[in-house]
């Protein structure tokens, strides 16, 4: 099968041609910035939004009306027509209704008006009944409210026909419990806020705020338009169900970092001016490890707008590459045997004082600002490692945690050698006074070439939790995931723990311990409970599985089982004590997210139960018609030996089609006794023990039939065809 020409249509001709020589001409132009802001508003309406940016502060509802026609007028300038409200339902991915507008005169006479009111920027009520709550809604009231989220920027979007303004909003109950990700993530980043001031404050009294900052990088995979209808699996999953490896595939590592192909290339570029536009800061583009997979890359930025970002980033790419004639794949593991994408989330806190609380400067060992959030944090991951599991566990994610691929199911931090010598340090003689200055250049006798520097740490790929020298970088985050369970997950974590820390400090100034001996008590022992958490070594290793089981750390691979972490006693009361999540909204998240990978795998088994019926089998019978008037031919000829092979190979070929029929008894018949089941819980451990266990033993078998077909009797697109563009 040939890869098709690209479909290029005048509209991806003109995309291409337009991309800037000046990003800055084109930076963020569909957005209600600042500038627009000035430009629209009056000077009351200005600073409160920009103080609503900067500061967990409320803003003033006498303000909408004004905010609202400056909103209005600037769309409208902009030449939009519609309006939604942008929310972020439990389904982890966006949802909109968009509204004219229009506003028909009562007058029949006349023409009627545009217009915003304060009301519909602020308050939308959509239908909530059809999106997932995980029993929040199973009492009386249905009623869904979405409300604007003043701090992250409203923005255009365009289609071929039009350009609707969108409002990026969070989504709640009438009873006020969340029912989408954006009211908990604004609620976690004013927990760690609140929990991390006084503890900046015991170093710099001029701390008033603190941010979380989020860099994610967006790995995907592309595929031609035409190849990608030719497989329902991909098509329905994600992912293929089946398929026999390529006789090139990532082995010659020469696709990572390599030349990016010009039709790829064109695509970043339409998909990076689109991005732009909207203000996401994306700079960074290149080759993945896999034939046809790529990254992307923003600048970080604040964690709630980012985290509106990469939402964006997925529909823009997406939208993008259907221009190109291409389809961008988001799924975690679109082909087997190739690495899969992930979305690293890099995470850290900045002040407003100017300071990356995550950054240790030129001597760490010395610096004790930085060593109490770089150890707070790690012994936040060490308490609460089962609860960052579940926020990343999914049906898709399962094959990259639960596969010998990067990062593995066990959570562990990477602190990398130099730190890992200094917390050692650190946990013995306390806080180093002297440090030694090493002048961290790298020596190379290469001549001509000028003296380059060193990082504090080095990297690490295959840990889930490394620290990158400026911030810790979260990896094992899916690549078609939304950031805001994960981050929330996180930032309520460490604000826990830094809230915890700063009671035991204060505890011991009480006692009469002065404050930085207090400080530095209390981040040894810290070093100490959490030195089971810390791993720099190699997270393939299947060593560092059997090592990880003596310290006592999980490795859940399986979804199910992992989202027990969001079940726990300890997991609620953690997000209840920072106001985050009820105990009740954390339940149903754990609902939703079970519900969510019994869907992924029941979808997953029809597509498969259908591809083998309609194609496989088919394929089989077809190649064997062929090879029967091949044996027939021979045995005419009297040439028996041949026929004899024939019949041989026949063989071979009719036992992977009985097992691969075997097999699909198994799964049709668990598939029925799994529906019969009512609890979600048990439901969807059945799903994963019982039928998503089957999918690798049908795979086998198909793919060896894949191989022992004539490639006219195999209908479906091969990797080799699917995999270079
Ligand atoms: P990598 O080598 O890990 O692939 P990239 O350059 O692709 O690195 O991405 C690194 C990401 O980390 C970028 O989004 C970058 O902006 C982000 N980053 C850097 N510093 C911080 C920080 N202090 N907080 C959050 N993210 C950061
Ligand atoms: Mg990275």
């Amino acid at each position: 099968m040939k890869n098709t020409n690209p479909i290029r249509t005048q509209q991806t001709q003109q995309d291409m041609a337009s991309f800037p020589t000046k990003i800055s001409d084109i930076f963020g132009q569909d957005v209600f910035n600042t500038d627009a802001m000035e430009a629209y508003l009056d000077e009351d309406s200005y600073l409160a939004m920009i103080k609503v940016k900067n500061t967990s502060k409320r803003l003033d509802n006498r303000l909408l009306e004004s905010i609202a026609d400056g909103i209005k007028k600037w769309a409208m300038d902009k030449g939009a027509t519609h309006f939604t409200h942008w929310f972020q339902p439990l389904t982890g991915g966006t949802a909109e209704k968009h509204d004219a507008f229009y506003k028909p005169s009562t007058d029949d006479q006349k023409k009627g008006i545009e217009g915003l009111t304060a009301s519909e920027l602020l308050q939308r009520e959509p239908d909530a009944s059809s999106f997932p709550s995980g029993g929040l809604r199973n009492t009386a009231e249905a009623r869904g409210y979405t409300i604007w989220d003043p701090s992250s920027p409203v923005f255009i979007l365009k289609t071929k026909n039009g350009k609707t303004l969108y409002i990026p909003s969070i989504f709640v109950s009438y009873a006020g419990e969340s029912l989408g990700n954006k009211a908990p993530l604004l609620k976690s980043l004013r927990a760690l806020e609140k929990a991390a001031i006084p503890v900046c404050r015991y170093f710099d009294p001029a701390v008033t705020s603190t941010i979380a900052t989020l860099g994610w990088e967006q790995e995907y995979f592309l595929i031609d338009e035409a190849l990608f209808r030719k497989r329902p699996d991909l098509a329905l999953t994600g992912r293929t169900l089946i398929g026999a490896a390529s006789a090139k595939g990532q082995e010659c590592d020469d696709h990572y970092f390599g030349v990016i192909p010009e039709r790829v290339e064109d695509f970043m570029k339409a998909y990076e001016m689109e991005s732009l536009k909207l203000g996401i800061p994306v700079l960074t583009r290149h080759n993945e490890v896999a034939p046809s997979q790529y990254e992307c890359a923003p600048v970080y930025e604040e964690m709630n707008v980012s985290t509106d970002h990469n939402l964006l980033a997925m529909r823009v790419l997406q939208n993008t590459a259907k221009k190109f004639g291409l389809r961008a794949i988001l799924h975690e593991k679109p082909y087997k045997g190739l690495n899969g994408s992930g979305k690293h989330n890099n995470w850290s806190m900045a002040t407003n004082t100017g300071t990356n609380l995550l950054a240790g400067g030129s001597n760490p060992e010395s610096n004790l600002y930085f060593l109490t959030f770089f150890i707070n944090v790690i012994k936040a991951v060490s308490t609460y490692a089962d609860v960052l599991r579940a926020s990343i566990a999914t049906a898709g994610n399962d094959h990259r945690l639960g596969a010998n691929e990067a990062p593995p199911a066990i959570i562990s931090v990477f602190t990398g050698s130099e730190m890992a010598a200094i917390l050692e340090r650190f946990k013995t003689n306390g806080l180093c006074k002297k440090p030694q200055v090493k002048e961290m250049v790298l020596e190379l006798d290469v001549p001509k070439i000028p003296l380059a520097t060193l990082d504090k740490t080095d990297r690490n790929r295959t840990s889930p939790f490394p620290f990158i020298g400026n911030r810790f970088e979260f990896r094992a985050v899916g690549s078609s995931a939304s950031c805001s369970l994960p981050m929330t997950t996180l930032n309520t974590m460490v604000a826990e723990q830094l809230s915890q820390f700063y009671v035991s400090v204060e505890d011991l100034k009480e006692k009469g311990t002065l404050q930085e001996d207090a400080i530095v008590e209390v981040l040894q022992q810290y070093v100490n409970e959490s030195e089971g958490i810390i791993f720099n070594g190699n997270g393939y290793d299947k060593q560092w599985q059997a090592m990880a089981q003596e310290r006592g750390l999980a490795n859940i691979k399986s979804t199910p089982y992992a989202l027990e972490g969001f079940n726990s006693e300890n997991a609620k009361s953690l997000f209840a004590n920072q106001d985050v999540l009820s105990k009740r909204e954390t339940q149903a998240r754990y609902e939703v997210m079970q519900q969510d990978y019994i869907n992924k795998i029941q979808t997953e088994a029809d597509s498969l139960i259908d591809l083998i019926q309609t194609y496989v089998l088919p394929s089989v019978a077809s190649h064997l018609k062929d090879a029967l008037n091949i044996r027939d031919g021979f045995t005419d000829m009297g040439l028996f030996n041949a026929a004899q092979t024939v019949k041989n190979e026949l063989e071979v070929l009719a036992d992977f089609q009985d097992n691969v029929r075997l097999y699909l008894c198994e799964l049709k018949g668990n598939v029925l006794k799994a529906q019969a089941i009512k609890d979600t819980t048990r439901k969807s451990k059945f799903y994963a023990d019982q039928i998503q266990v089957l999918f690798d033993p049908i795979r086998e078998n198909v793919d060896e039939i894949e191989k022992s077909v004539s490639d006219q009797s195999w209908r479906l697109p091969k990797y080799r065809d699917m995999l270079f563009i």
